[in-house]
């Protein structure tokens, strides 16, 4: 993660309140009187992932699987992102799947890297990457799938304004990308089938 300084919560609060003026508004009036507080300490927590190392997640892994070698998958895991051209929600669903080979994962782990890349200022293609490839590379299974729809605000809430309008985006490595079998049965997983 980089280590560059980061302003003091005050200096946040205060960068809010030059926005509230400037969307027209009296930062000064007393129903707005601790939203530059409410806003920073919200942008703390929606930006979590800067604090936090995902691929850390992944490092305690279990070997006793009996012998299970068939797809993992984990479905329907809340995305909640931010688009880094706008700053804008990106809210959408992940599916993540691994293809073990001698060890798994703590379930729960899977979401926690979701989370820990999406809370940071992202565009799709590359936070779908990014998990996938932590998975990859930590893990070592004979094949990862991650897929994620999602809508983005920046284009449902403004602009060309197209509601309920999703981005569907995935990155398969290994087995899940090559092995006609296995990757037909990880999309069907995602599918729900
Ligand atoms: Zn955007």
């Amino acid at each position: 993660m980089t280590e560059r300084p980061r302003p003091s919560q005050s200096e946040a609060e205060g960068a809010v309140r030059t926005l509230i003026e400037w969307a027209g508004d009296d930062p000064d009036r007393e129903g707005l009187g601790d939203t530059p507080g409410r806003v920073a300490r919200a942008y703390r927590e929606l930006f979590a992932g800067y604090d936090v190392e995902p691929r850390e997640y992944l490092e305690r892994t279990f070997e006793e699987v009996a012998g299970y070698d068939e797809l993992v998958v984990l479905r329907d895991i809340r995305v909640v992102s931010f688009c880094e051209h706008h700053m804008l929600p990106v809210i959408g669903k992940a599916h993540v799947g691994y293809l073990p080979t001698d060890r798994v994962v703590g379930i729960s782990k899977l979401a926690r890297v979701v989370h820990g890349f999406g809370r940071r200022l992202q565009i799709q293609e590359k936070l779908t990457a990014e998990i996938a490839q932590a998975i990859q590379d930590i893990l070592r299974p004979k094949g990862v799938g991650v897929v994620i729809e999602a809508e983005h605000s920046c284009m449902t809430l403004r602009g060309v304004n197209t509601p309920g309008s999703m981005l569907t985006t995935s990155h398969l490595l290994g087995d899940v990308r090559d092995d006609p079998r296995t990757r037909q049965e990880f999309l069907e997983f995602v599918r729900g089938k």
